[in-house]
């Protein structure tokens, strides 16, 4: 810490908080609890929810300013994952040689509870409900943390758990340096968020690596071998776990792999093997046969039982929002798919669908590059409605692969065009490959207001 003379003198090690988020406020009270004089600072307006949890634990804040001052006053800072490297203050604080860390690494010092971290371009809140899903059925004390409900800092602040799930970005990630996950889970790496990576995919990659910092011989590790980034860039890396991976289309020693009865076979050593058919899995798609195998080898590292696996696996029930099935109207299918954020994700999407497609899509574009979807959307998509304030990527990429490609600037509008082009046996699809805030609160907003509008209809 830089200050060590505050401890010398008494006086308590102040702690700033940046941001007055989910992760923030939870950070803000753990530092309470921990005896730091905290300070939480929030560039934006503070939601009234996270006013409330701060002022219900007295901590001062500051919202829709940043009192640089104060902030420069900070023995450690805490900074929420959404706030850039680059941004003023934090530039001003590094300089200054004040340690700015995130939320997941400074909890991690204030508990002994073993860790499950999953990391990914996609698939992560999906893998990590199912993680815990399964454990918590299996009856351990189990939390679920990171990037999905309560903050990690705010349950070891007030809960007593044995073990958390922890969803984690690469943002998340690039905050945490000593932190040491018990079991990391990478589950691909495609191109996303490069905007905060200088549009360079090492960056990116580099930073999805670092949930097996700090791992020790005896942590394990479990990746997808059919993923070619995590693949080439294992090739230049010493990983110290134990590494388990899964595949669809290789049989692996110690790992998860599916067989020719395409059953999910998990071999872990000295552990009765798990077997499954892919046919009983609550979650359907080729993208979550991989994420069944991820979870699968975390439950076995913590040998559960085969027969309990295979039920939480088969009654599992994800999140809304990522290929929701919505309504058929007049045979036409309409699906929500507003968690696919990223071109690969609509990728699978397009993938496991059956039949024509109207796809919705469209919203910030994040140095998207979409020429992997053409084979798919020649083949399956009927027509594009584009929802967004700049559409002009999305034309150039498929002007030639589809007939139809119309802008749209409400949900209504999309949906009900969409609906127009669509024909009996189609889907409508909305899958937008971008972020959502040009036009919607978030990728709730979004997908909530699409199924109102398909209710409309
Ligand atoms: P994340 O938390 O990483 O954004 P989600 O589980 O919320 O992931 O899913 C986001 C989107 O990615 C959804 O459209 C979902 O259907 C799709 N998806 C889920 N798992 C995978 C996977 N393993 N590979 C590719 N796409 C996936």
């Amino acid at each position: 810490m830089k200050n060590t003379d505050t401890n010398t003198l008494h006086k308590k090690p102040r702690l700033v908080v940046l941001g007055a988020g989910e992760s923030g406020v939870g950070a803000a009270v753990l530092g309470v609890k921990q005896g730091f004089d905290v300070f939480v600072s929030d560039g934006s307006a503070i939601r009234d929810i996270y006013k409330k949890g701060l002022q219900d634990w007295g901590i001062p804040y500051e919202e829709s300013e940043h009192s640089i001052e104060k902030i420069l006053a900070a023995d450690l800072v805490i900074k929420s994952p959404g706030i850039p490297e680059k941004a003023p203050a934090v530039k001003a604080l590094k300089e200054q040689g004040v340690p700015v860390i995130g939320e997941i690494e400074f909890a991690g010092r204030y508990t002994n509870a073993k860790t499950v971290c999953i990391t990914g371009s996609n698939g992560k809140s999906t893998t990590t409900m199912l993680t815990y899903h399964i454990m918590k059925k299996a009856g351990l004390n189990v939390g679920l943390a990171g990037n999905i409900g309560k903050s990690f800092a705010l349950q070891v602040a007030t809960e007593e758990y044995d073990v958390y799930v922890l969803e984690v970005s690469s943002f998340m990630l690039d905050d945490m340096y000593n932190f040491r996950a018990d079991i990391a889970v990478l589950l691909n790496i495609t191109p996303d968020h490069l905007d905060r990576y200088d549009y360079n995919m090492e960056n990116y990659v580099n930073s999805k690596f670092r949930i097996t910092r700090n791992q020790h011989v005896d942590d394990v590790f479990i990746y997808c071998k059919d993923d070619p980034e995590t693949v080439k860039a294992l090739a230049g890396k010493e990983i110290t776990a134990t590494k388990y991976p899964f595949s669809l289309t290789e049989e692996v020693q110690y790992g998860a792999y599916v067989n020719e009865q395409k059953e999910i076979i998990i071999t872990l050593p000295n552990q009765e093997k798990f077997i499954m058919s892919i046919n009983d899995l609550a979650l359907q798609g080729k993208h979550n046969v991989y994420n069944n195998m991820a979870s699968g080898i975390v439950a076995k590292v913590w040998e559960l039982r085969n027969e309990s696996i295979r039920e939480s696996m088969g009654d599992f029930v994800n999140i809304p929002h990522r290929l929701e099935h919505v309504t058929k109207i007049s045979g036409i299918e309409f699906i929500n798919d507003s968690k696919a954020t990223n071109v690969n994700s609509v990728w699978y999407a397009l993938e496991s669908l059956p039949g024509k497609i109207v796809l919705i899509m469209g919203g910030v574009d994040k140095g998207n590059d979409y020429s992997m979807l053409r084979e798919l959307v020649q083949s399956k998509v009927r027509g594009i409605v584009c929802l967004g304030k700049d559409n002009r990527n999305i034309h150039n990429a498929f002007e030639e692969d589809t007939e139809v490609i119309v802008n749209t600037q409400t949900m209504s509008e999309a949906v009900q065009i969409a609906y127009h082009i669509a024909q009996k046996g189609d889907t409508v699809l909305l899958s937008p490959a971008c972020a959502s805030f040009d036009l919607f609160k978030n990728y709730e907003d979004r997908g909530d207001q699409f199924k109102a509008a398909v209710r409309e209809l």
